[in-house]
């Protein structure tokens, strides 16, 4: 059983601001957002990253970007960005897959 910050989110023994949440995985905000939108779409399995996919994670991976598209229209976003940073070099801090769902800007301020 690994523990890191997300699966105790996961696990909800840290709290966040979940906004959806399912079966296989969970939205909630960014705590430090880089966007005026900014969530994170975590599977609720550990996996370390995009790095680390399994042929059978592909359903999880399908699941995270169909609840990344839910999520945006329900937010009324009118366009957006998804990011996934992959290892150190790639900008990954927390060593547990997730999708940012960045948006919400206005003008050209992105
Ligand atoms: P990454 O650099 O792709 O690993 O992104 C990790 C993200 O997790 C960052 O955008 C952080 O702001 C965010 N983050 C870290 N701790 C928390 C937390 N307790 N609740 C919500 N978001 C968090
Ligand atoms: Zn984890």
């Amino acid at each position: 059983m690994y523990s890191c910050l997300f699966c105790k989110i996961a696990n909800k023994q840290i709290s966040s601001e979940i906004v959806f949440e399912n079966d296989s995985l969970l939205a909630f905000k960014d705590i430090r957002p880089s966007a005026p939108v900014h969530y994170l779409i975590v599977p609720k399995e550990h996996i370390q990253s995009i790095a680390h996919l399994k042929d059978n994670h592909r359903g999880v991976l399908s699941d995270l970007v169909f609840s990344a598209k839910a999520l945006a229209l329900k937010l009324g976003l009118g366009g957006y960005k998804l990011v996934f940073n992959v290892g150190r070099e790639g900008g990954q801090i927390i060593d547990h897959l997730h999708l940012h769902l960045l948006g919400g800007w206005t003008n050209n301020e992105k």
